[in-house]
């Protein structure tokens, strides 16, 4: 896991115990034959557990089970990719969360994933950043705010943003994030904290609110020698 080695000492020990409650309190299975090891399960806790570091404890109180498949699934049912454009085709996903049932991983995603955020992709910072986002009901792109003012601010950075997805403008942002705002969110989280450089040069507000949310400033780590 890339991010480790930008993680002070606190932060590790804080992780690593995160992503151990993660394991524990989590049920952990294998799709279609394929077997889960102890480390591969601790690498998709704890890149779970780093986006919710500075957030409470029990933010992941609504993941009840993770469900890893070795590679890229397929998906039936009415879905949409593109900005306004539903479909029925069977498409390839390689993770899945909705608000009832388990969160879903392809690991060969996962495991590269984790040693190349300069790509800017993550399929566990993705969904797990949908379970936040549906603490409070369905997911809409607006996780739980402090206060007023929070999602005052959160919203006007967002809006902003999400449009120049939307028009094709955004230089951060990859397309898929303009499908909807829920959407917005999961990508924006991926690229806060694997490009956070990039988000933070060409979306600062976005940058702001996501750092003021999630407590963190991954554009402010370097890493360890
Ligand atoms: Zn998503």
């Amino acid at each position: 896991m890339a991010h480790w080695d930008l993680l002070n000492d606190d932060e590790q020990q804080r992780l690593g115990q995160r992503a151990i409650d993660l394991f524990v309190n989590v049920r952990w299975e294998a799709a279609n034959g394929f077997s889960l090891s102890d480390e591969m399960t601790m690498l998709i806790a704890a890149e779970a557990s780093l986006i919710a570091l500075e957030r409470p404890a029990d933010s992941f109180r609504n993941v009840h089970a993770v469900v890893v498949h070795p590679t890229t699934m397929v998906m039936r049912g009415q879905h949409s990719q593109v900005a306004g454009v539903a479909s029925d085709d069977p498409i390839a996903i390689i993770g899945q969360a909705d608000p009832t049932g388990p969160v879903l991983i392809a690991w060969d995603a996962a495991t590269h994933q984790a040693r190349h955020p300069e790509e800017g992709n993550n399929v566990v910072f993705h969904e797990f950043a949908h379970k936040l986002d549906m603490l409070i009901g369905i997911a809409n792109g607006t996780p739980p705010m402090r206060d007023v003012d929070q999602e005052q601010r959160w919203v006007g950075a967002c809006t902003g943003a999400y449009e120049r997805v939307v028009e094709g403008r955004s230089k951060a942002l990859r397309s898929y994030a303009g499908v909807n705002p829920a959407e917005f969110f999961a990508v924006a989280t991926e690229v806060f904290f694997d490009t956070p450089m990039l988000l933070t040069s060409h979306e600062p507000d976005l940058y702001a609110v996501l750092a003021d949310w999630y407590g963190q400033d991954p554009a402010a780590r370097v890493p360890r020698t």
